[in-house]
């Protein structure tokens, strides 16, 4: 049986499959062209991240196709229900990568707090006018120990941001539509844990008490989750971290909020118009910039790879 991996798919997901007697083909096939390659060349599986879509037509022009993976966790580039009335397994890996997608949220705040996304473009070197100057301007970065993290969304990810977050020593405060409260267990690497009871609370008073916000939520039906009226209902001087979808946060009304300096800084892994964000917001000197690679790290690749072979296995070979 063949695998189309059309958007890549780790080696050892790679080799697992292959000992389990596939063919996995990772060449990367256009969007317009993905059906009909389907059907020329007897596809029985398609694996694909968040590139290639899945959508009915597809679905509708390739009668053979058994399985559809995602490697990762958000299904909106799949029609899932559709694919599944049709008798397709559809399949993702939730957990492979919430461990990368929360080291990625820290490495926006610490650049945020620090002014990394600055100094890396602009870092003032000796000779150049008002050198000392432009220096102090980097000086007034500040700690996260001790800041107050709001997690909106505190499902696997979120979760994963506040064992890192209470980690550091930061206060933990979290809000979610669905959960209730959750113990998240800290591990050392000496084996010893702690737990800590963290409920969540309404979504206006993470607003009003975070110093620094992450968003881990699902893409929505529709509307925002951060507008106008919820920025505005933050800290002044807040730094907002998204690493979840585009589409939850207002990216007009953000940028105006780091004009007027209510919003001191922003991370954003992912963007309202993906791959190619609005101009506004890649140019934006407040804004720290990463091209949705939460995910995309050696270890979570390979989890996932690992984690696809498994349930393929498992749902056509047993
Ligand atoms: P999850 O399902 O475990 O958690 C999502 C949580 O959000 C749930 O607990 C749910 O109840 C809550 N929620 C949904 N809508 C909400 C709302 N309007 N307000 C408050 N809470 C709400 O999912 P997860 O594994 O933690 O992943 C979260 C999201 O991260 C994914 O859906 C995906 O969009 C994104 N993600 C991004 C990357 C990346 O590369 N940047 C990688 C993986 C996942």
């Amino acid at each position: 049986m063949k695998i189309l991996a059309n958007d890549g798919i780790s080696k050892s997901g790679i080799a697992a499959l292959e000992e389990a007697g596939f063919e996995v083909i990772t060449t990367k096939v256009a969007q317009e062209q993905v059906a009909n390659y389907i059907n020329n060349n007897n596809i029985s599986v398609i694996l694909v991240r968040s590139a290639t879509k899945v959508r009915k037509d597809i679905i509708d022009a390739c009668p053979r196709l058994k399985i559809i993976g995602r490697g990762g966790v958000g299904m909106d580039n799949i029609d899932v229900e559709y694919a599944r009335e049709k008798g397709i397994h559809v399949i993702n890996t939730p957990a492979s990568s919430s461990d990368s997608v929360a080291e990625l949220v820290f490495a926006h705040l610490f650049t945020g707090v620090r002014f990394l996304y600055d100094a890396n473009r602009n870092m003032p070197l000796e000779g150049d006018t008002n050198f000392e100057g432009l220096k102090k301007t980097y000086a007034n970065g500040i700690e996260l120990r001790g800041k107050t993290l709001g997690i909106i969304g505190f499902g696997r990810i979120g979760r994963s941001v506040a064992r890192i977050a209470l980690g550091l020593g930061m206060r933990v405060i979290a809000s979610d539509k669905f959960v209730g409260n959750a113990e998240i267990r800290v591990d050392f690497y000496n084996g010893q844990f702690i737990n800590v009871d963290i409920p969540t609370e309404p979504m206006e008073d993470i607003l009003k008490h975070a110093d620094f916000i992450t968003l881990h939520v699902p893409a929505q039906e529709s509307g925002y989750v951060i507008g106008a009226a919820e920025l505005e209902a933050m800290k002044d001087g807040v730094g907002i971290i998204n690493a979840a979808r585009g589409g939850i946060i207002d990216e007009v009304a953000l940028i105006d909020a780091l004009e007027s300096g209510k919003v001191a800084f922003a991370g954003l892994d992912v963007f309202e118009d993906e791959p190619k964000p609005a101009i506004q917001v890649l140019m934006h000197p407040k804004v720290s910039l990463t091209p949705h690679i939460g995910a995309a790290t050696l270890e979570a690749q390979d989890r996932i790879g690992t984690e696809l072979a498994e349930q393929i296995v498992s749902l056509l070979k047993t």
